[in-house]
């Protein structure tokens, strides 16, 4: 016993509230009180908590799960400057977790004390600002020992020494042997702690959490090696699977960090992010960044690290979002591996218990510098970037076979639909025309007049010298980034050829951006400019006129003005320019919809941002509508012009493009 109470002991000083009123035997006990369930208690005299529960208290907080476990055992090889780390599980950690690293080791007279609370060789105590190391709260091994079986083997130099410890009770350390390093096991977590025991998922989801946490903490040190096995349910008999294994990857830590996130985080990554380098003050930005296509459904696959300490810091998380802004649809989410790195004085890593926020010191700073950067990147991700076909999206393409295809004409449009489905991958259901699939001839020629351009909606404003463009030689027009428009496809892609090869332009996204982009050019101008309709449109909102009322004056910035009329009806007095002739009542049922969804839950900012990209989207030309060449060629200058114009307000594609190298491919002509 290393000076520590048993389990016995401690369970009964655990075991608060179940003790006979009896056991006091003190005056003051007669004081009687009433817990929170009403049941009378009598209070008990104070006393200091053995170590034992203290351990099992601290537990609760740091040691959740296993993947927590798994968390710090990990974090302590990196900390003793493992070059690499094996973790083995059985039946998803409940059973075994074993964590082998080849890191500086325990001395054996340092090992019963490695076990105790608040015992710690990686700060002494003065300085809680200079932290380098990933642990310094001295908790973590106490606490697993407290509700696990755990045994600890190390050799720091020559000799290895072993100890372990059931339930909290330590045994004595003794002589082992093994090579340079440290092996700690866990077995039978919570063995101690049924009621938390209880609370654990299947071995499936507890063996995905530790992955996770794995590959988070493989991103955070991409020099090391990283291996994780799992033996199954059964460790004794079970055939060994590897989760993950990363090798150490070699060269600068940025260039390093990079390489591990395409490692762990997939190829799509790498061809459809863009790679993040800034500075602000003493604060550097590093990593890669998934274009607004490659976003999910849930926050997975989002990695943030403060100075290498993975975070799920709610500052950064927020900044990041804010970056990302209107490239993405409310509901869709990023995916990231960002890095930032400061002195270690700026950040206060001390303020939660598994460590996963951090407080800087210059937040603004901190923000400012991720917003900026962000929207900067994705914004000019340029229309070469992301939205060229991935080599999956190329691989769905396959031949339409012989004569087939003329013999039945029906299944070969039908075919052409579904191949176009499938290999333009950012183009969703959504925004598939609702005309039929049969591909038409090429769209009219320039000659012929620009068909309703006056009364459209908001024409796009055809830059002077419009037609002049026109004249400009095969060579320049061929230069522009989105090349020059050859025809339109069910009247609603655009189809331009560039020196490069094709692209395929979605019109009504791309022009939903660029009326968005144009009002928020207005508003931080001179105010977006309003109209005022000729008749007032009275317009039956029902139950969210009155939220949609109390927005009034914001709203009235953004250009919409409206006011009561009579309950649960609204009437629309004046619209922004740009939206042309959009339908008022249509427009007002969108906004007040967009205003119910965002909540209270939103900031101001973010919600009226979420309205105009409403409002941009009754604005702009549909699906559906036939263009002109010239109409196509002023869309696509106007895209080259718009930063972020290569994402829809929803961030989707705006463009995909297909290199000449891929249709060659496609005809196996390469
Ligand atoms: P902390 O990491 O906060 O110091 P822990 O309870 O996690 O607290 O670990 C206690 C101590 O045990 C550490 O400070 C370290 O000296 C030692 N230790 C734990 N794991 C290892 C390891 N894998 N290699 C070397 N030393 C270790
Ligand atoms: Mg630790």
């Amino acid at each position: 016993m290393a000076g520590l109470a048993g389990a016995q002991t401690s369970d009964q000083g655990f075991r608060l509230g179940a003790v006979h009123a009896s056991d006091s035997g003190m005056a003051s006990a007669d004081l009687n009180m009433v817990n929170d369930r009403g049941t009378p208690t009598r209070r008990r005299p104070i006393r200091r908590l053995d170590a034992v529960a203290q351990n099992r208290i601290a537990a609760g907080e740091v040691i959740e799960r296993p993947a927590s476990a798994v968390k710090e055992l990990v974090e302590n090889a990196l900390d003793a400057g493992a070059g690499r780390i094996a973790v083995t599980l059985a039946d998803g950690g409940k059973r075994l977790i074993r964590v082998e690293d080849d890191g500086a080791g325990i001395p054996a007279a340092e090992l019963a004390l490695s076990l105790e609370r608040h015992a710690t060789s990686k700060i002494d105590g003065d300085d809680l600002v200079n932290i380098a190391t990933l642990g310094f709260r001295g908790e973590a091994l106490p606490s697993i020992a407290a509700v696990s079986r755990l045994y600890i083997v190390s050799r720091p130099g020559e000799a290895a020494a072993e100890i372990g410890a059931v339930a909290g009770t330590i045994e004595p350390a003794r002589p082992a042997a093994r090579a340079p390093g440290t092996t700690v096991e866990v077995r039978d977590l919570f063995c101690a702690t049924p009621a938390r025991l209880k609370f654990l998922k299947t071995a499936r989801a507890e063996t995905q959490a530790v992955v996770e946490v794995l590959r988070r903490l493989a991103l955070s040190a991409p020099g090391v090696g990283f291996r994780l096995t799992d033996l199954g349910e059964d460790p004794a008999t079970g055939t060994p699977r590897v989760l993950l294994d990363c090798p150490p990857e070699r060269g600068e830590t940025e260039a390093a960090r990079l390489a591990r996130a395409s490692r762990l985080m997939g190829a799509d990554l790498e061809a459809d992010g863009v790679a993040i380098a800034a500075e602000r003050e003493a604060f550097r930005l590093s990593g890669i960044a998934g274009l607004p296509g490659l976003a999910r459904g849930s926050a997975v696959h989002q990695y943030l690290f403060v100075n290498g300490r993975p975070v799920r810091d709610r500052l950064l998380l927020g900044a990041v979002k804010a970056g990302y802004g209107d490239f993405l649809i409310r509901g869709r989410h990023p995916v990231f591996a960002l890095w930032l790195d400061c002195p270690p004085a700026m950040v206060d890593v001390n303020v939660h218990p598994a460590k996963a926020e951090v407080r800087f010191r210059e937040a603004a700073t901190v923000r400012a510098l991720v917003v900026g950067t962000l929207r900067r990147a994705l914004g000019a991700a340029g229309h070469e970037g992301g939205s060229t076909l991935s080599a999956t999206a190329l691989a769905q393409m396959t031949p339409i076979e012989g004569p087939a295809a003329g013999a039945s004409n029906g299944d070969a449009a039908e075919r052409a639909r579904n191949l176009g489905a499938g290999a333009l991958r950012w183009m969703g259901a959504a925004r598939r025309p609702a005309t039929g699939g049969e591909w038409r001839p090429p769209a009219p020629t320039a000659t012929e007049p620009l068909p309703g351009l006056a009364e459209t909606a908001t024409p796009f404003a055809l830059p002077a010298g419009a037609e002049a463009a026109h004249a400009e030689s095969e060579e320049v027009a061929l230069n522009h980034p989105l090349g020059t428009a050859r025809g339109q496809l069910h009247e609603t892609y655009i189809l331009a050829e560039t020196a490069e090869g094709l692209v395929i332009v979605d019109q009504h996204a791309a022009h939903e951006r660029l009326v968005l982009e144009r009002l928020k050019r207005e508003r931080a101008e001179q105010g977006i400019k309003r109209q005022a309709l000729l008749i007032p449109e009275i317009v039956d909102v029902g139950a969210e006129a009155e939220g949609v009322l109390a927005a009034a004056e914001d709203l009235a910035a953004l250009g919409l003005v409206i006011e009561g009329f009579g309950p649960g009806t609204l009437c629309v007095r004046e619209v922004p320019v740009l939206l042309g002739h959009a339908c008022p009542a249509a427009l007002l049922r969108d906004v007040a919809d967009e205003l119910a969804t965002a909540g209270t839950t939103e900031g101001l900012e973010a919600r009226l941002d979420a309205v105009l990209s409403r409002m941009a989207c009754h604005g702009s030309v549909r699906a559906g509508r036939r263009l002109s060449l010239a109409e196509m060629n002023a869309l696509l200058r106007e895209m080259e012009a718009t930063p972020g114009a290569q994402w829809c307000n929803h961030g989707r594609p705006t463009s995909v493009r297909l290199g000449k190298a891929d249709i060659e491919r496609l005809f196996a002509r390469r």
